[in-house]
């Protein structure tokens, strides 16, 4: 089985820490450059049984012009090419305008959505339900799975996850 995933989410959610974790640091870091491409592939996972392709969908983001309107009808096409749409949060911060903007642009989509809660490790557990619940009302989530891209908690859970949808 092979695939590709898009990951998504506000700036310093913890994209690139993930991707260095699974993929390895080069290839994370070389994604980093300013993007104009549709599609950019960020590195390939090789699994027993399955190879995912993670690409960045370049533009999401607050449109304040023109050029951010073409951007962002370009993002929405893109995440309808993939397996998987990462949708990734900060377990610390309260759902934002950020995380709503994207939410808005999932909509619509036939494409699985993920709810990712990252930094799982900077929050206490019993604070985890109420999380879940404040994004669960948002969208549809096909999965919610909460991970440390850090320290590698529950990373193993959400690739074999991501395995099935490919
Ligand atoms: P990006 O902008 O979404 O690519 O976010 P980065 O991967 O650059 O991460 C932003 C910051 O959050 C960095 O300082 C990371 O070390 C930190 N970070 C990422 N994931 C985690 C996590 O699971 N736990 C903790 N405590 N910090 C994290
Ligand atoms: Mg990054």
């Amino acid at each position: 089985k092979s695939g590709f995933v898009s990951i998504v989410g506000r700036p310093n959610v913890g994209k690139s820490t993930f991707l260095n974790r699974v993929i390895g640091q080069k290839i994370a870091i070389m994604s980093d450059k300013p993007q104009t491409t549709r599609n950019k592939v960020q590195g390939v996972l090789t699994q027993e049984h399955s190879q995912t392709i993670f690409i960045d969908t370049p533009g999401i983001h607050k449109p304040k012009h023109k050029l951010g309107e073409f951007m962002l009808k370009t993002s929405r096409n893109a995440l309808k090419e993939v397996d998987v749409i990462m949708f990734m949060v900060n377990a610390e911060q309260a759902i934002g305008k950020g995380d709503e903007f994207i939410i808005d642009l999932l909509e619509g989509n036939k494409t699985p959505v993920f709810l990712i809660i990252n930094k799982i490790d900077l929050v206490h557990p019993d604070e985890l339900i109420n999380i879940i619940a404040s994004y669960k009302d948002k969208f549809d989530f096909a999965e919610i799975i909460p991970i440390s891209a850090l320290q590698g908690n529950n990373v193993e859970n959400l690739l074999s996850t991501i395995e099935k949808y490919l």
